[in-house]
């Protein structure tokens, strides 16, 4: 097959610059690039076929050749037919995507690895996360070897640079039709390798060690919070920086109160004789005890809200409220005397009628209804 003429293919013409051919080179290989034309099997072609005449056109002595001999002064000139096949196609991400895609990536320098974070749950109960704690926690980790500094090399001696990758960290990898850039398999990106490893850390540079470590709990923290102890994850490795310590807040259910955010709630049994003929009731907050007017005639699941006596969280300085849920008691291990004082009661309300059961009366009228209507 005939070939196109380089500077057509580029659509350049004969006195183009090394810039302007660059230029349009890289326009085209955008546009043909496999990856990118995945339905449309000429593209492959195209793309080659740019890419072989950018190949001659920047190379200013191919060009010379080309300008004077044509194809065939190329071919004779390359001898052994050694074409442009497809090992040359990582090059290209080299030369000319580099600096689309921001790479320069052929000249990295060894890689840095930046410790793993850390996660710790603690568990606190209601009030001190309210009113905020001082806490000492033991933290399994990996540190930094101090016989070796962190280097994984025997004292006296230093790491040395990774045959494999000269000391990159990376290396390339053919994969086809592209050449890919792969971190080291040899010194697992680091650039190095160690040829007498140190003793303590077996040449990893970093040692296991339970660390103690004291975390100020800011007051007003809720279930799910986290506080992060930054520098306080896992040592860095060749150099890297350590990562970071998440301190995930889990408070303990408490016995009395429930949270919501700002608000507490809690419930508070009341008897049946406080209920009817209200009076005053004993009520726990975080802060101590506080009375609560119960009016006459409280029904029981009423809510009584108590405004400031919630909690004042850690994002604002608001202060929430507490929600009082009244629950009514049946008394119970009566003594006869007291059944008999109860069962009088009974009577003489039953004598009254709905008036003292205001919810029995609206609830016989509702089952009145639903019988009604299924009849
Ligand atoms: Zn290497
Ligand atoms: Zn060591």
């Amino acid at each position: 097959m005939a070939k196109r003429d380089y500077y057509e293919v580029l659509g350049v013409s004969r006195t183009a610059s090394a810039d302007e051919i660059k230029k349009s080179y890289r326009r085209l290989a955008m546009k043909h690039h496999p990856d990118r034309n995945k339905d449309d099997s000429s593209a492959e072609g195209k793309f080659k076929e740019a890419k072989e005449a950018y190949e001659v056109l920047s190379n200013a002595e191919k060009r010379s050749t080309y300008d004077r001999f044509g194809h065939d002064g190329l071919s004779a000139q390359q001898g052994g037919g050694q074409g442009f096949g497809a090992e040359g196609f990582g090059d290209i991400f080299g030369d000319v995507f580099g600096d689309i895609f921001g790479g320069g990536g052929r000249q990295r320098s060894a890689q840095v690895f930046r410790g793993a974070d850390l996660g710790y749950e603690l568990r606190l109960d209601l009030e001190k996360a309210v009113r905020g704690d001082s806490v000492t926690i033991e933290v399994p980790t990996q540190v930094a070897c101090e016989t070796c500094d962190g280097s994984g090399a025997k004292k006296g001696t230093d790491p040395v640079t990774c045959s494999t990758c000269g000391g990159a960290g990376q290396v390339r990898m053919q994969q086809g039709f592209f050449s890919i850039q792969q971190t080291c398999p040899a010194c697992k990106g680091a650039g190095t390798t160690i040829g007498d490893p140190c003793d303590d850390c077996h040449g990893r540079g970093r040692i296991r060690k339970t660390k103690t470590l004291s975390v100020k709990v800011p007051a007003g923290v809720d279930d799910g919070d986290r506080i992060r102890l930054s520098g306080e994850g896992e040592a860095g490795r060749n150099g890297g920086p350590p990562g970071d310590l998440y301190v995930e807040i889990r408070v303990n259910p408490h016995k009395l109160f429930t949270r919501e955010g700002a608000n507490l709630a809690c419930e508070v049994p009341i008897s049946i004789g406080k209920a009817t003929l209200g009076g005053e009731v004993e009520l726990p907050t975080l802060n101590g005890n506080v009375s609560l007017k119960v009016p006459a005639g409280t029904q029981s699941g009423k809510t009584f809200r108590l405004r400031g006596k919630g909690v004042v969280t850690v994002r604002d300085s608001r202060t929430g409220d507490l929600f009082a849920k009244v629950l009514v008691e049946t008394p119970v291990n009566l003594t006869s005397e007291q059944k008999d004082l109860l069962s009088k009661f009974e009577e003489s309300v039953q004598e009254g009628g709905e008036k003292h059961s205001p919810r029995a009366g609206g609830w016989l009228d509702t089952v009145k209804r639903f019988f009604d209507r299924i009849s």
